[in-house]
């Protein structure tokens, strides 16, 4: 088992609870900017945290596809049994999720990541490696990580195994972050033809921006009529 070390904050101490009633949403297009995303409204001064427990930690990657139902049930069993390891499972996934936010917010802003975030992604994915098995799907091979008595950390092994992949092989500069002013904070891989993307979900933010600049402009166009006079 690999330490990974105090130093990488786990979250900010003022962060509220984002309530269980919301549904999780996946909007990043590669699973590690969509950990990175498990902070709403992670821009603003009242980001909601989605991953306040290893349950809802197991809860998310069911939701995401990296769990199955019985996966979900052994490991939330095995976390019922080791409640200490299954705290610094969440602790360190939750680390790591701060680190890759800052990397890919560096990247998506013309940035430059920062070299201690670096170190300890690959820390993480040396400890995922380590863990892995080659396992065949179809014409090619995987990384796959079986069932072992540690597969407490399989959040962490995942995401910094995608993390890995998006800065070794993706495009970074399709790497963004939501255009919305108001605090979104997202990130996501623009995967759109001609990379034009510009929000988190144009449903959500990019709708919600666009209503209010055409409710500004029509403010705007009634303060420039004139006011009938009164006499
Ligand atoms: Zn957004």
């Amino acid at each position: 088992m690999v330490r990974y070390g105090p130093c990488h904050k786990r979250r900010e101490a003022s962060m509220r609870a984002r309530p269980e009633r919301y549904p999780l949403r996946f909007l990043g297009g590669r699973l590690c900017l969509d950990f990175v995303n498990s902070v709403e409204n992670r821009a603003s001064p009242a980001p909601e945290e989605f991953l306040t427990s290893y349950p809802a930690l197991t809860r998310w990657g069911r939701q995401r596809g990296l769990l199955a139902e019985e996966d979900e049930a052994r490991v939330l069993a095995l976390a019922e049994q080791q409640p200490a390891s299954a705290a610094r499972a969440l602790d360190e996934a939750l680390a790591l999720r701060e680190a890759l936010h800052r990397v890919f917010l560096a990247l998506a802003t013309a940035g430059e990541p920062d070299l201690n975030d670096l170190e300890y992604l690959q820390r993480v994915y040396a400890d995922a490696l380590a863990h892995a098995r080659l396992r065949r799907q179809e014409d090619r091979f995987e990384w796959d990580w079986p069932a072992t008595d540690e597969q407490l950390a399989w959040a962490q092994w995942l995401v910094a195994h995608s993390a890995a992949q998006l800065l070794t092989e993706g495009d970074l500069g399709r790497v963004r972050v939501c255009a919305n002013p108001d605090g979104c904070g997202w990130l996501f891989y623009d995967g759109s033809k001609n990379g034009s993307r510009r929000w988190c979900s144009m449903e959500g933010c990019g709708s919600q921006v666009k209503m209010r600049r055409q409710y500004a402009r029509r403010r705007a166009g009634a303060a420039a009529v004139p006011a009938p006079r009164s006499s």
